[in-house]
Order: C-alpha cells, then structure tokens, then sequence
C-alpha cells in the first residue's frame, strides 16, 4: 500500500522512515516538507498538491508537531485518505474528537499511535497486572531536553506540552497496561519564566500512583516505572522496553523505541485493511488534567 510521510524532521527520519522501508505492507510513495526529503522519494513541501497530485496514494502518516498538525489532518481525511498521527494526536481534545467523527463519515481509517504502548515489555506488564491489586505506583521520567530534542522551541510554546511531550508516552503506558482507570488529583508543574510549556511536572494519581517528569536530567536518563502489587513487583524500564518481575529481567533490553515504529506500522496496515480506527485519548485525558488542576511554579528561564 502506498502512503505519504508528511513533516520531514527527527522523528520521521530516526523511525518512520527506516520502519517504513523495511515494512512488508508499506511502499513510501511520497513525502510533504517545507524543507525535509527523502532520497529517491517524490517530494513535496505542500500537502493540498500532494493530494491532488497522488489520488494513488491511500493513506498519510504524519509526524508534524501538534500545533500544525490539525489542518493537515483535515486535508487528508477530506481527501479521504486513511490518516496515522504521531502522538499526541492533536493539540487538544476536541480537534481529536473532530478528526474521529471526519474519518467515520469518510469511512477511513484513523489511527492516533502511541509508540510507547508498542514496546517490548508494554503488553506482558499489561497480562501480569491483570489480576493483581496495585499497591503502589511510581513513574520517573526524566531526559535533558537538550538532547533529545535539540533547538526545538515549539516543544515550549503553548500546544508544545513541555515536558509532557515526553511524558505523555509514560501516560500511555500507564493507561494502557493498568487494570484500572487512572484519575490525576494532584499536580505541580514548573513553566521557567521565558516559556508556555512545562519544563518538569509531579503529578499523584488515585491508587497511590505517583509521576515525576523532568526535562533538566543531564545524567542517566529514566524513563521507568514500578509497581508493588500484592502478588510480586513490577517494573518496566527504557521507556517500557525492559520487563522486570521481582527484580529479574524477564522481556527486552535495553535498546529504547527498538521495534516500536514498526509494530505501528503493522497495526495501521491491520486497520486499514479491516477498515477499523483506533482512537484513544486516555493518555491525552491525563496531560489535559494536570494542566486543569496542577499548581503552576516558574522556573528558571531555560535556553537551548
Ligand atoms: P520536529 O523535527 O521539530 O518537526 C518535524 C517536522 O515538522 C519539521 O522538520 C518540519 O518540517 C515540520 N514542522 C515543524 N514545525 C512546523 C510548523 N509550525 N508548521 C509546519 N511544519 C512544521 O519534531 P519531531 O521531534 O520529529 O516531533 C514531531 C512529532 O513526533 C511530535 O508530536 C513528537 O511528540 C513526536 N515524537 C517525537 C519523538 C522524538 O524523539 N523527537 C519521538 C516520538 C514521537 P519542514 O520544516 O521540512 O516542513
């Protein structure tokens, strides 16, 4: 099946492109950036010619950040194309809401990813936690922003999300491995004084679940979360990439966003090809919720 890639930057050129070429389902027809190509692949730097000029190409994946990404996401469901998103699907609830009920009256595929809950440990967390009583719950998330997002002041605009950009993967997890819905009833989160977005968060969930999110870490990076049940202790590392049960390693390694990109692309092929969406906010739920209820503190004013 052909499809277009559409915002040409990091992501699309560290995942969707090398999943893309190594996919058995996907033939990467064309690609749409202002700037951004891919060698030996049609460029285009606008996506109302793309559309009008490749009526071949049945389904879009777009990898722009969230603000932009809402009139493209039109465009392509317009067109009636199948559309994939990066995640986070949109730049609030509602464009999503919107972007759903366009891809059911067009009855075309919609498909809002969330590479995290791909990872190799995400779905034995989710079985082993099935029957267990969650006793408490700890999320630490915390990366240098300068790293792995270097320059990339939109993350720090309104619509940017700060630091839950990354953090929203960390929700996606919890949300999709927890035998429960989650519910946010407290949180802090620190804007620096030059900034919209924030730049850390704690958040405290009901279940004595707790998040520590921060942008500023210049050592190890974390992206872990543990869990003390009444049947043994949990903990999924690397972004959800390593499974720990009561200490031993028991799934994947310690490579992150190893095989993510590709199992996303084998899922959306699955929903085009059964015509099906999937569109689940609940991470996005969570992150709109600390920005509702969390205490604000400013912060240093951070540069890249
Ligand atoms: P990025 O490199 O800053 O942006 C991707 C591309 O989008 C840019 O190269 C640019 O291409 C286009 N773009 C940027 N701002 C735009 C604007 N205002 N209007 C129109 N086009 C614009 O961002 P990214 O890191 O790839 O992230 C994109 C999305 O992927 C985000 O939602 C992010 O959460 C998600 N994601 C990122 C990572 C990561 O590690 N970076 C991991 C997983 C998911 P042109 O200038 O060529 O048009």
């Amino acid at each position: 099946m052909k499809l277009a890639l559409v915002g040409i930057g990091k992501i699309a050129r560290d995942q969707h492109v090398p999943a893309l070429t190594a996919s058995p389902d996907w033939d990467l027809a064309a690609t749409v950036s202002r700037h951004g190509t891919v060698e030996g692949v049609e460029a285009f730097s606008d996506i109302a010619a793309m559309l009008e000029a490749r009526p071949d190409i049945g389904t879009v994946s777009l990898c722009l950040p969230p603000v932009p990404r809402f009139e493209a996401a039109q465009a392509v469901l317009r067109a009636g194309r199948h559309l994939m998103l990066e995640k986070p699907p949109g730049a609030t609830l509602a464009e999503v809401h919107v972007l759903r009920d366009m891809a059911a009256a067009q009855g075309v595929s919609l498909y809002a990813t969330w590479h995290s809950r791909r990872a190799h440990g995400v779905a034995r967390a989710r079985a082993w936690l099935a029957g267990r009583e969650i006793r408490e719950g700890r999320v630490i998330w915390r990366e240098d922003v300068r790293k792995w997002h270097p320059g990339q002041d939109w993350i720090f605009e309104a619509g940017g999300m700060g630091v839950f950009d990354p953090g929203i993967n960390a929700a996606s997890i919890l949300t999709g491995i927890l035998p429960r819905p989650l519910r946010l009833i407290a949180a802090e989160i620190e804007v620096p004084a030059n900034r919209q977005a924030p730049i850390a968060a704690r958040l405290e969930f009901d279940g004595n679940i707790r998040a520590d999110l921060d942008f500023r870490e210049e050592g190890p990076q974390v992206w872990d979360m543990e869990f003390a049940t009444d049947g043994g202790h949990l903990a999924l590392r690397n972004g959800g990439n390593k499974l720990e049960i009561d200490g031993k390693s028991v799934a994947g390694d310690d490579q992150v966003m190893g095989s993510e990109y590709a199992a996303l692309y084998a899922d959306m092929a699955d929903l085009v090809r059964n015509g099906a969406s999937d569109v689940d906010l609940a991470p996005m739920v969570l992150v709109a919720d600390a920005f509702m209820l969390g205490r604000r503190i400013t912060a240093p004013p951070f540069h890249f």
